[in-house]
C-alpha cells in the first residue's frame, strides 16, 4: 500500500513517511518526532529540519487540542469541487505541533469557535482513500 492511497488529491507517490497511510488505514494518525533533538512534526517528517537528523520515531496524534483558526470554504479549488461547503480549520495540540484538516461535516457552522477543543481522526473516502478530519469527540 503506497501513499498515492492518501488524499482526495494526492501530489506525490514517493515519500519516506508512507507508513503515514499504513497508520491511517490502522485508525491512528500519525505525526514524528526526531529522536535526536525530540522536535515533533505534524505532518510526518523523516528528516528534521532543526537538526538534520533522519532518525525519527511515531508519535500517535491522541488528545485534543486547540482550534486557533478557520475558514469556511464556498469554492472548493480542483479535486475538491464537490466537497464544498467545508471548513478548515488549524488545530494546535501543544509542543509545536499544529494540524491543517476539514472538520467533521456535523459539526455545525454556527457551532465552530476559536479555541473549541478537537481531535484528529482518520477518515475513509468514496473510493478508498484515507485522510484525516477534525472532530469534536463526543
Ligand atoms: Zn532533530
Amino acid at each position: 500500500m503506497g501513499f498515492e492511497r492518501f488524499g482526495i488529491v494526492n501530489y506525490t507517490k514517493e515519500t519516506k513517511v508512507v507508513d503515514f497511510v499504513k497508520h491511517l488505514d490502522e485508525g491512528k494518525v500519525m505525526g514524528t518526532q526526531c529522536t535526536k533533538c525530540k522536535a515533533k512534526y505534524f505532518p510526518p517528517r523523516a528528516d528534521c529540519p532543526a537538526c538534520l537528523s533522519s532518525s525519527f520515531e511515531w508519535i500517535e496524534m491522541t488528545g485534543k487540542g486547540k482550534l486557533i483558526t478557520f475558514i469556511n470554504v464556498n469554492y472548493g479549488p480542483i479535486g475538491f469541487e464537490d466537497k464544498a461547503p467545508y471548513t478548515l480549520g488549524i488545530v494546535d495540540f501543544g509542543e509545536s505541533l499544529q494540524a491543517l484538516a476539514p472538520l467533521d461535516k456535523d459539526i455545525k457552522k454556527e457551532n465552530v469557535s476559536i479555541g473549541m477543543n478537537l481531535e484528529i481522526k482518520p477518515i475513509l473516502l468514496e473510493g478508498g482513500g484515507l485522510s484525516y478530519e477534525f472532530r469534536t469527540g463526543k
